[in-house]
């Protein structure tokens, strides 16, 4: 949303959000925790006017929300009298105004807006209800001033439905693109936000076989998060854009500081705090979810100090302290790097400009380059387990890969109660022991020496053609989804743009204190290559940080 004033929102979101999902797990009907009450009343103290929220329920349908929903309304209601809760059943006159068919449904402000939960907005869904009730509150979009005029000239009609899993990092930013839309445009756009594994039928009119998937006027528009200028535009002419372009008239809309940071992983992040507590005027850009590929790890079990915590959780401790130094801008992409006498980075809204700049844009999953794998993406297709996992909670699944990500996915979706099996090309896997014991322990089944040659099905997926590379003996597997979990690439492309030095494999060479061949440029974490881990990446990101201090004081 490119807007300073996210990052203290953002932090009252992190502190809460992971108590609402874990009382949803355990079904705890326990209290809001005291530390997590004092954030949200400080966050409710800013809102302005009073919400009406509905919430409708149905006997019968998705029982097992009802009672929490009940919980969490009452207790937000004690922590603030600016919210109002009223429920409905199927029955009630508002049920029929409003044309309420699935339950649970939440409608936010309904006299003024078409904002909808279809489902609970807990777990990572919590970040944008936060966000949205503020919003609804000071009855301001928070778009950019480029969005806002692209939508004043929309004269239709937009039904927005964004499908989402409580457990995707990535789903509350394009939920909020969507009821900031809403709140803009109040007359003619309609938002909802839909748990596709609570409402199965709704996902499966849309095929929606990864998250967020986003539908707009009944067609598919995008599959994944996408930046706010990108949501617009396919928002106005109804389908799939390119990547837009770099702003090229800066005038208001230049922001300057010491050191950019592009990336909001473990390594742009630490670089962020070290910077700033250097004394460095600093600012976090990130694309997309903050926390980067550890935000999607199911479990991380070699982060000093904790035996095992989510991936998420971890991101989101390292995130909240970080915020309190430096802020850090979700859903700000950058797309061209230019170095002269000033460092600029350019979004397609904003032109940064520093004395220095670190990259910290990590890696992105590798894919398999078989026939199928492109057509069902995002239809039995999947590089996210944590994304997409609870869309396959009770079906058979396949995950392909040898390494620490394919072992923890596959754990991860065993748990949720799939059918798991594992795909490996070789006979032995390259994770850690830790985890090769694990699966062991879970008896999942694995096809060695097997390779997936075609991803097949109709809709959806249904089958895998596979291959023992050994005795080239062909075989198919009946699956309802392959998970691909076979390393990662580097994030290079801004690199490249500016003649940084690359090993073979596309990684940046950097010095040990984070140089890399263009003064002033520094690298940090996934992007380097190395032993990539949340550890390494986050002392590259001090290294680079400390390195920038010392170069841009002299
Ligand atoms: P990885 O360690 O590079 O492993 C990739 C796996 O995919 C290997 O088994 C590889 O097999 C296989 N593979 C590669 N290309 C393939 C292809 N075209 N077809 C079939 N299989 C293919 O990647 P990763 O598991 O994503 O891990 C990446 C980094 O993240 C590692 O440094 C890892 O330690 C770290 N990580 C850490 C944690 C954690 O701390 N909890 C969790 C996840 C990942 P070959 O051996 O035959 O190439």
């Amino acid at each position: 949303m490119g807007d300073l004033r996210r990052g203290f929102y953002f932090l009252s979101n992190i502190l809460v959000f992971s108590w609402v999902n874990r009382m949803v797990r355990e079904k705890k009907e326990g209290m809001i925790p005291k530390e997590a009450q004092k954030v949200l009343q400080k966050r409710f103290k800013d809102l302005k006017n009073p919400v009406k929220i509905f919430v409708f329920t149905k006997k019968g349908e998705n029982d097992q929300l009802t009672a929490p929903l009940h919980q969490f309304t009452e207790e937000l209601m004690e922590l603030t009298k600016t919210l109002s809760f009223s429920f409905y059943d199927e029955k009630s006159k508002e049920a029929s105004t409003f044309e309420v068919t699935h339950f649970p449904s939440m409608l936010i402000q309904p006299d003024h807006y078409a904002i909808w939960y279809v489902g609970a907005p807990f777990g990572e869904e919590f970040r944008s209800f936060l966000d949205v009730l503020q919003f609804a509150s000071e009855q301001e979009s928070h778009l950019s001033k480029e969005s806002k005029q692209h939508l004043q000239q929309l004269s239709e009609k937009r039904e927005i439905n964004v499908f989402v899993t409580l457990a995707c990092p990535y789903c509350p930013g394009q939920v909020l693109h969507a009821f900031q839309a809403a709140i803009e445009r109040h007359d003619i756009i309609t938002a909802k936000c839909i748990d596709a594994s609570e409402q199965m039928s709704l996902a499966n009119k849309y095929q929606v076989g990864a998250v967020p998937h986003t539908v707009i006027n009944d067609e598919t528009i995008s599959k994944g998060y996408e930046s706010e200028d990108q949501f617009i535009q396919e928002l106005i002419h109804l389908q799939p854009m390119e990547k837009t372009t770099p702003v090229e008239d800066s005038e208001g809309q230049e922001v300057h500081v010491d050191l950019i940071i592009i990336g909001g992983g473990p390594a742009g992040l630490t670089a962020g705090l070290y910077a700033s507590r250097s004394g460095l005027q600093t600012i976090i850009l990130e694309k997309a979810a903050i926390g980067g590929q550890v935000s999607i790890t199911p479990q991380v079990e070699n982060w000093p100090g904790f035996s095992s915590i989510p991936g998420n959780k971890l991101m989101d401790m390292i995130a909240g302290q970080v915020r309190e130094y430096v802020p850090v801008i979700q859903g700000e992409e950058i797309l061209e790097i230019k170095v002269g006498k000033h460092i600029e980075a350019l979004s397609p809204t904003k032109r940064y400009t520093g004395h220095a700049l670190i990259l910290a844009t990590g890696a992105t999953h590798r894919t398999l380059g078989i026939p199928g794998e492109e057509e069902f993406y995002g239809r039995g297709v999947s590089y996210c387990a944590t994304c997409d996992g609870y869309l396959y909670k009770n079906k058979s699944v396949v995950v392909i890969g040898g390494g620490n990500t394919a072992l923890t996915d596959a754990l991860y979706l065993k748990n949720l109660g799939a059918q798991v099996s594992i795909l490996h090309r070789r006979d032995t896997f390259t994770a850690e022991q830790h985890l090769i014991s694990s699966v062991e322990r879970e008896k999942i089944p694995i096809f060695w020496n097997t390779e997936a040659t075609h991803i097949k099905g109709e809709e959806m997926v249904t089958m895998i053609n596979i291959l023992n590379n050994k005795t080239q003996k062909k075989d198919t597997i009946q699956t309802n989804a392959v998970f691909v979990a076979i390393g990662e690439k580097p994030n290079n492309e801004l690199a490249k743009m500016i003649g940084i030095s690359l090993d073979d494999v596309g990684y940046i060479h950097i010095d040990r204190f984070g140089r890399t061949n263009i003064p002033r440029i520094y690298a940090a974490g996934d992007l380097t290559g190395g032993v990539r881990q949340i550890v390494t990446a986050v002392g590259e990101g001090a290294s680079a940080a400390t390195s920038a201090f010392q170069d841009i004081s002299q």
